[in-house]
């Protein structure tokens, strides 16, 4: 068993973050990065197809860059170029991640209706800058910013995403870098601050001191009245008037229940990160785990996936550990009181009982397997936490 402990802080010299503003392009704009969004749109989907055929035919990788494709396709170089290399980035990853786990599958293709708008532009000799309330970025003229929170003065601006949501509205994301100054010697864990974690299908998470953290009462109200707009959308003929004004109702209430979703996960996780001093969770899998769930899960997973990334990155910018349990470590299986291995568990079962006389909710019985499990592998992960009893 490979067991992956992060939180390895005493040598990292850098950590990003990003920061979301919503962006007033002008119609000139939106125009230009209506091209972008195309033209990114275009150029993944022509290398792509490109790749597949490479190794249908020879069975292997083939390297593409943007360059390849601009004397065909000239009308390429009206848009920002470094756009187009991230595009060719993010392919690149995405494909050799495949090659390297061909269970992941081939990257895919970007549909024009099915797929977010956005692209990514570097900072290179200051092509792209924040000026107060305009954000220059390359290729056209500043665009109306609202910074709506402050950024540190000692972060450095690496990249600008540009999002068009589906509600019509804009978005720029700024990923800054900055120099771990904080202390970064690695905290003295105190056993009694390790906490483990399960994400329970119902809930967002279940921690092994029993308690759970769910989403607020207005969040499951959002829920409510985005089912029934959806319901009015399907009443509506499709491509008519009414169908395009629900549509954008629709998108709405998915970008609002988004962004409350954000705001929980953030706080939920600012919390956890300053009472603990390491929290342990199970590596998921979540394409495997979405599978043969009901509606709508996958957005749960992605929700997961994320706040298990930002609850990492503050684990780690505050010298504690965050610590990754393999997904095949039996943690819903083990009785957490004696050990013994449930073979015949169900996901049905919502109550775990041992013969030992154990007897206790499914998903916390899985978070405190988690949390001796994460306690073991910190006690032997080296000297870099001390971990105390
Ligand atoms: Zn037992």
């Amino acid at each position: 068993m490979v067991y992956r402990v992060r939180g390895e802080i005493v040598n990292m010299v850098k950590y990003y973050k990003a920061y979301r503003f919503r962006i007033y392009p002008s119609p000139d704009q939106e125009q230009q990065m209506a091209k972008t969004f195309g033209c990114c749109r275009f150029i993944h989907n022509h290398m792509l197809e490109d790749k597949i055929r490479e190794y249908k035919e020879n069975g292997k990788m083939l390297r593409t860059t943007p360059a390849m494709y601009k004397g065909e396709f000239p009308w390429l170089k009206e848009v920002d170029s470094l756009a187009l290399a991230n595009v060719q980035l993010q392919l690149e990853a995405a494909y050799k991640k495949f090659f390297r786990e061909p269970s992941v599958g081939f990257p895919r293709f970007r549909a024009k209706h099915h797929s977010r708008d956005s692209y990514t532009t570097n900072l290179v000799n200051g092509n792209i800058r924040l000026m107060g309330r305009r954000l220059k970025l390359p290729k056209m003229s500043p665009v109306r910013i609202i910074v709506h929170r402050e950024i540190p003065e000692d972060g450095k601006l690496k990249s600008v995403t540009v999002v068009r949501e589906p509600s019509g509205k804009y978005y720029a994301s700024l990923l800054y870098e900055f120099d771990s100054c904080e202390n970064q010697a690695a905290v003295k864990i105190r056993e009694d601050k390790v906490l483990g974690m399960d994400f329970a299908m119902a809930g967002l998470a279940v921690f092994s001191d029993g308690s759970r953290a769910d989403y607020p009462m207005y969040y499951r109200k959002s829920e409510g009245k985005l089912a029934r707009e959806q319901r009015k959308l399907s009443r509506c003929k499709k491509g008519s008037r009414n169908y395009v004004k629900q549509k954008r109702k629709v998108a709405r209430y998915h970008e609002k229940i988004r962004n409350q979703r954000r705001d929980f996960q953030n706080k939920l996780s600012f919390y956890l990160s300053e009472q603990y001093d390491a929290v342990c969770v199970e590596d998921l899998n979540m394409k495997g785990m979405s599978r043969g769930l009901h509606f709508g899960k996958s957005v749960m997973d992605n929700a997961n996936g994320r706040f298990q990334r930002i609850l990492e990155g503050k684990m780690v910018r505050k010298g504690k550990a965050y610590v990754r349990i393999d997904r095949y470590f039996p943690s819903s299986k083990r009785c957490s009181c004696c050990g013994r291995i449930k073979g015949d568990l169900k996901l049905s079962d919502r109550i775990y009982e041992c013969e030992c006389g154990y007897r206790g909710d499914r998903d916390i019985n899985a978070a405190i397997n988690l949390r001796q499990e994460g306690i073991r592998i910190l006690h032997c992960s080296g000297d870099e936490h001390q971990v105390t009893a």
